[in-house]
């Protein structure tokens, strides 16, 4: 076998192929072509011989195959040890030391308006996907360059050493695997749009603002677990569908209830599981003309919590969905919902909503994602175990406060605390009280801000029950968001002394409601008890603590290992808190 090394060029961009061919040549190089590479530098004058003079075969099929041959590949992949030796001397096989290829141009083809399949399928490169993975397989001996920019590089080392060093054989491995997974991905991307388009597919008209387009939702394997039955899911519909469906799905596994999420922005305004309603709750939660069952409670109450930030929500129930809970999303202003199934007398009336443009989506309950998540953020992948902690009793069992006791329903509180903490954009902390999110401050650069927050809003959750409240007549027709916002004027004793703020206001009612006075307002929170909180990640300063207790917080579940844990404990303790150590950080969802 000759001394003399060998190179096979096939590059359908031809970029800087004349003065790599000629570098190689310069340094003794015996230059192997394809059809076009080989032409293109036999007409600047070089010598190159065709693949076909090793194949002894001519390319054939309008050139489907050009280099798909054992005297190229054995020569390729040879190893140097002695069997492969023996093999390539019984074939008259000479080894091959550089490969230069790149592909044809799938994606510039693609993306062209009207091509057709066929035109497209032409376009699947084979031959050049195996040199590139059979070079990059075999680095340890060949050198694969799949990027003109590494030509100048590679002249530059091969004329001084007169071989590629491991290190950089190395490196354009990885550029040579990475592209044929790149090409790959971007073909099976193709024909999954155009063969599987509703089952592992879905277009979106936009991303997350109208002008991010295209945009689309797919998996690779198996098919997207959740159908449309009605209406047409957007991107962010699609981000809060599936974070708000784990959520119920955990809360119903943990606890055995039925479930309900009411998310806004990628965080749950509300969450709750279905524990019956006092008539007081009906009302506040605006339900009292219906018949309500577990999953009707479930979502009265995550609706009933935050009725001004669930406006306008996605929904997810974990159960199948009864008249009842589509009678009470009906008249609310909801952008849609997502749930393993519903009655038919159920999807009838959601159907109708919107004029039929409310989006229904049925979730697949057996659906489990795998165990590894991956996202761009500008540009970069970013790769993580998907958050798999199951939330549980036993969650809470290292109680680090000198109070030990923690009532079934102080469980049930914390369970639901801490799944919505899970799937809240990251954080947060969340008041909980009778199996329902009452609290929830989430996304806020400090933690106190979100402790505050979450505070403020159980406050304004506890006054909607005050008798004043619950007495308030609505002028005819007002509207369910209108009497939302006006209670919360009122509530927050925001309404101005004047001016057309306040007119507006007061047109809203049919008899002008006497304001809550600062005294009654006072005493009504002092009645505020047995509220439950968890925090995603660990309480800084005791001034959270403070705030808890000031909206009758009794416990707490927060992990440690601040350096104020002891002052934070002690603290907790001059309230009669039970603390519990949450074993697990759980900074929750983050926004694309
Ligand atoms: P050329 O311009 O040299 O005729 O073709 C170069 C292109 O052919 C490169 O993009 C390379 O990936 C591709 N190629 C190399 N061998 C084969 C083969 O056997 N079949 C097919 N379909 N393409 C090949």
């Amino acid at each position: 076998m000759s001394e003399q090394k060998t190179a096979i060029l096939s590059v359908y961009d031809k970029t800087g192929l004349l003065d790599l061919a000629k570098g190689l040549i310069n340094n003794g190089v015996r230059l192997l072509g394809s059809g076009g590479t080989a032409k293109m530098i036999r007409e600047a004058g070089m010598t190159i011989e065709d693949v076909s003079a090793i194949t002894h075969a001519p390319e054939m099929l309008g050139g489907r195959v050009k280099t798909l041959h054992p005297a190229v590949h054995g020569g390729i992949l040879a190893r140097d040890i002695a069997s492969d030796r023996a093999d390539l001397a019984a074939n008259q096989i000479e080894k091959v030391d550089y490969v230069v290829c790149n592909l044809y141009p799938f994606v510039e083809t693609i993306s062209k308006i009207n091509v057709t399949i066929a035109e497209a399928v032409e376009e699947v490169d084979i031959g050049g996907v195996t040199l590139l993975r059979a070079a990059a397989k075999n680095h340890a001996r060949v050198t694969i360059l799949s990027d003109p920019a590494d030509y100048p590089r590679f002249l530059e080392e091969l004329s001084q050493n007169g071989t590629i060093p491991a290190e950089s054989r190395n490196r354009y491995a990885v550029k040579a695997f990475t592209q044929t997974a790149d090409y790959d991905e971007a073909i099976s991307d193709y024909f999954r749009k155009q063969y599987t388009a509703g089952e592992k597919q879905l277009t979106l008209r936009y991303g997350a603002n109208p002008h991010q387009k295209p945009a689309q939702a797919f998996v690779k394997e198996g098919e997207l677990p959740f159908k449309v039955l009605a209406g047409s899911p957007g991107y962010i519909n699609l981000l809060d569908a599936l974070n708000s469906w784990p959520l119920v799905k955990e809360l119903k596994q943990a606890l055995g209830l039925p479930a309900a999420a009411s998310f806004k922005h990628v965080s749950p305004a509300g969450a709750a599981v279905g524990i019956p309603l006092s008539d007081v709750e009906k009302k506040v939660y605006f339900v009292e003309d219906i018949e309500l069952t577990p999953l009707a409670s479930a979502y009265a109450r995550a609706r009933g919590a935050d009725r001004m930030s669930s406006f306008g929500d996605w929904i997810a129930l974990s159960d199948v969905v009864d008249v009842p809970t589509a009678k009470i999303i009906s008249r609310e202003v909801s952008d849609g919902v997502i749930a393993p199934g519903y009655e038919p007398a159920a999807l009838e009336i959601l159907k109708k909503k919107k004029g039929g443009k409310y989006t229904v989506l049925q979730m697949d309950p057996e659906y489990n994602p795998s165990s590894l998540e991956t996202r761009q953020v500008y540009g970069i992948s970013l790769q993580q175990r998907r958050n798999d902690y199951q939330v549980e009793s036993s969650t809470f069992q290292t109680l680090v406060s000198a109070k030990k006791e923690l009532p079934q329903e102080a469980i049930t509180d914390l369970i639901v605390a801490t799944i919505a903490l899970k799937y809240t954009q990251s954080n947060s902390v969340c008041y909980t009280k009778n199996g329902m999110v009452v609290g929830l401050g989430a996304g806020q650069q400090s933690r106190i801000h979100c402790t505050r927050l979450a505070g403020d809003k159980t406050d304004n959750w506890w006054l909607r029950h005050h008798p004043k409240v619950l007495n308030l007549q609505f002028a005819p027709g007002t509207k369910r968001a209108e009497k939302s916002n006006a209670i919360d004027l009122y509530v927050l004793d925001k309404v101005p002394e004047s001016g057309s703020e306040r007119e507006a206001w007061e047109s809203a009612f049919a008899t002008k409601p006497e304001p809550i006075t600062a005294e009654e307002r006072k005493a009504f929170l002092q009645e505020l008890d047995g509220v439950t909180c968890a925090s995603d990640a660990f309480f800084p300063f005791p001034d959270n603590v403070h705030r808890l207790s000031q909206s009758g917080v009794k416990y707490v579940a927060a992990p440690s290992g601040s350096v104020m844990d002891k002052v934070v404990f002690d603290t907790a303790n001059g309230y009669g808190m039970t603390y519990a150590d949450l074993p697990i950080r759980l900074m929750g969802v983050f926004h694309e």
